[in-house]
């Protein structure tokens, strides 16, 4: 079969992806047109995924796909926002169809668990790169921020940290052999954005974001744009059952700190909000407090209560040890 050109790639892989009746004009004009309705306010965000730098090369095309939405839809849901629409702006060293397919199905399979429509992008031949921007929606005056919080409030985090990181180490590895190394590297291949709990922290916490490049790392960009410090208790960080198994204490305890990929979300919340948001049915998904906001800056790790210092950082693009 000849392989296909642009035309062809959009309209075979990307032309039908999500419908949304606010969608009023979607992929095959020169742009799209959106309604959002009255009182809410559009939140964007863009992503970019490089191969070998955000995802190895060899990954699951089907896995690239979903995760390039979902690091977005983590933005989104870090902002208490609705996901709603999403375009896509894809390089490709070649039109080859079967890694466009699967491509095309993890992100269709992600875009409809959350309603959300593909609504236009660009198609280029170049270096494997996706480029995906996120479009949701929230009430005004109602989205989070990184700026919120303040001296006495908890830090606390969603699901548990560290899988990813030992995830993506797992799959590096060859892994596969045992369940829990399975589970460790589906927690880096798909992602799960925390839209739901978003949404239930919109009215309560006092600051949020997500964690992608590591909890420390994130959290001090927390601190540092609410001008606060933040104390964590490493006794405290919630790792999931395959981390204990795979990895002994310091090992898991240095993935849940410095270890990226989670895109769980990290918020400070009034010790009674918290209290009030746990007695709630149906809590979306487990959140446990790990520290709390104080006067200063920066984020101390401590052990019992003594503070403990961690041999590496989170990424960082352009620091020292990023590939170029
Ligand atoms: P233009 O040259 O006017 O920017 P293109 O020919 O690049 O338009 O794209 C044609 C239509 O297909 C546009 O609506 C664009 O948004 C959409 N499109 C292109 N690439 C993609 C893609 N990878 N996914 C979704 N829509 C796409
Ligand atoms: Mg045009």
């Amino acid at each position: 079969m000849q392989s296909p050109g642009e035309f062809e790639i959009i309209d075979r892989y990307f032309r039908d992806i999500g419908h949304r009746a606010d969608v009023l004009l979607g992929v095959g004009d020169d742009a799209a047109v959106l309604e959002v309705p009255p009182g809410e306010c559009l939140v964007a965000t863009v992503d970019t995924l490089i191969e070998d730098v955000h995802f190895p090369s060899g990954l699951a095309a089907a896995d690239v796909g979903w995760r390039s939405l979902a690091v977005n839809l983590s933005d989104l849901a870090a902002m208490g926002a609705r996901p709603a629409w999403t375009t896509l702006s894809l390089s490709l060293p070649r039109a080859d169809t079967g890694w466009l397919a699967g491509f095309a199905a993890g992100f269709a399979q992600l875009a409809e668990t959350w309603g959300v429509a593909l609504v236009g992008g660009d198609t280029v031949r170049g270096p494997l790169v996706v480029t995906v921007q996120a479009m949701g929606l929230v009430e005004r005056e109602q989205w989070l921020t990184r700026s919120g919080a303040r001296p006495g409030h908890l830090v606390v985090v969603s699901g548990t940290l560290g899988d990813a990181a030992a995830g993506l180490a797992a799959w590096r590895g060859g892994a596969g052999a045992s369940q829990c190394e399975r589970t460790l590297v589906e927690r880096f291949t798909r992602p799960a954005p925390r839209i739901e709990l978003g949404r239930r922290l919109r009215t309560c916490a006092s600051a949020a974001m997500d964690v992608s490049d590591g909890l420390v790392a994130d959290l001090e960009k927390l601190c540092a744009a609410s001008a606060c410090a933040a104390d964590i208790d490493v006794g405290s960080l919630p790792l999931s059952e395959a981390l204990r198994t795979v990895h002994p204490v310091d090992r898991r305890e240095l993935y849940a700190l410095t270890g990226g990929d989670d895109y769980e979300l990290v918020f400070t919340i009034a010790e009674e909000s918290f209290a009030a948001l746990c007695a709630q049915q149906g809590l979306p998904v487990a959140c446990t407090p790990i520290g709390r906001v104080r006067r200063g800056r920066g984020v101390v790790c401590r052990r019992h209560g003594e503070a403990i210092s961690l041999p590496v950082a989170g990424y960082d693009h352009f620091g020292a040890g990023a590939a170029g």
